[in-house]
C-alpha cells in the first residue's frame, strides 16, 4: 500500500534493521542516506570523496549534499506510491527541502516513527556492531559525538513532528521481532496496515 514514513532516532536505535524488514511488508523502498552515502564511499565518487571526512569524524554531512542527494531519489520512479525514509531528515533545513519536494508533488509524510533508545544502549550496541562490521565511524568516541550531534540537530524534529500530529513513538529497546511488531501496531493505530 501506499505509505510515505520516516523513521528517527539515535544511531544505534535499530533504524536499518527495522527499515529493511518494514520496507519489504509495506512493499516501499527503504532510503537510508547513510547507505547511499557509504556506497558512494566505497566507489569513491565524487560525493563520496565530499562526504567522507564528515562520516569519519561523526559529524553530518552539509545539507545541500545531502538534499540533493535525496531529492534525485525520491524522484526515482519507485518511490512514486511512497518510500521509507531512514535517517533523513536530519536537520532542520533538511526537513524544509523535504517539505518542499512533498508539497510539489502534492504529498506529504504520512507517519513519523521515532524509535526511541536509551544513549548507554545504544553505545553499548554499536561497539558491538563495529567489532562485526568494521564500520569506522563506530568508534567510542565517535560515537558519543554522532549521539550529541543526534541531541543537537535531529531530536528537535521529533517535536516538529508531533506538532504536526505525525509522530509515533515506539520503544526500540527489546529482540528485533519485538520492535517490529510494536512499529506495526502503531502504524495500524494509524490505518497502515502492514503484511507479516
Ligand atoms: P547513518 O548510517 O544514518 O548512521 O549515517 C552515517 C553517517 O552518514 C552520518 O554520521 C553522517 O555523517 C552521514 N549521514 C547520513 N544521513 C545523513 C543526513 N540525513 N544528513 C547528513 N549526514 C548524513
Amino acid at each position: 500500500m501506499s505509505a510515505r514514513l520516516l523513521l528517527i532516532g539515535p544511531p544505534g536505535a535499530g533504524k536499518g534493521t527495522q527499515a529493511v524488514r518494514l520496507s519489504a511488508s509495506l512493499g516501499v523502498p527503504a532510503i537510508s542516506t547513510g547507505d547511499i552515502f557509504r556506497e558512494n564511499v566505497r566507489n569513491e565518487t565524487e560525493l563520496g570523496t565530499k562526504a567522507k571526512a564528515f562520516m569519519d569524524a561523526g559529524d553530518n554531512v552539509p545539507d545541500s549534499l545531502t538534499n540533493d542527494l535525496v531529492r534525485d531519489r525520491l524522484s526515482q520512479e519507485d518511490c512514486a506510491a511512497g518510500f521509507l525514509l531512514d535517517g533523513y531528515p536530519r536537520t532542520t533545513d533538511q526537513v524544509r527541502a523535504l517539505d518542499e519536494f512533498l508539497a510539489e508533488h502534492g504529498t506529504a509524510m504520512d507517519v513519523v516513527i521515532e524509535l526511541v533508545a536509551d544513549p548507554d544502549v545504544v553505545v553499548e550496541r554499536l561497539k558491538k556492531r563495529a567489532l562485526d562490521q568494521g564500520r569506522s565511524d563506530d568508534d567510542e568516541s565517535v560515537v558519543r559525538h554522532r549521539l550529541e550531534v543526534y541531541r543537537q540537530q535531529t531530536a528537535p524534529l521529533i517535536d516538529l513532528y508531533d506538532g504536526r500530529g505525525m509522530l509515533a513513538k515506539v520503544d526500540g529497546i527489546g529482540e528485533i521481532d519485538e520492535v517490529t511488531a510494536r512499529i506495526s501496531d502503531a502504524l495500524a493505530a494509524r490505518g497502515i496496515l502492514v503484511a507479516d
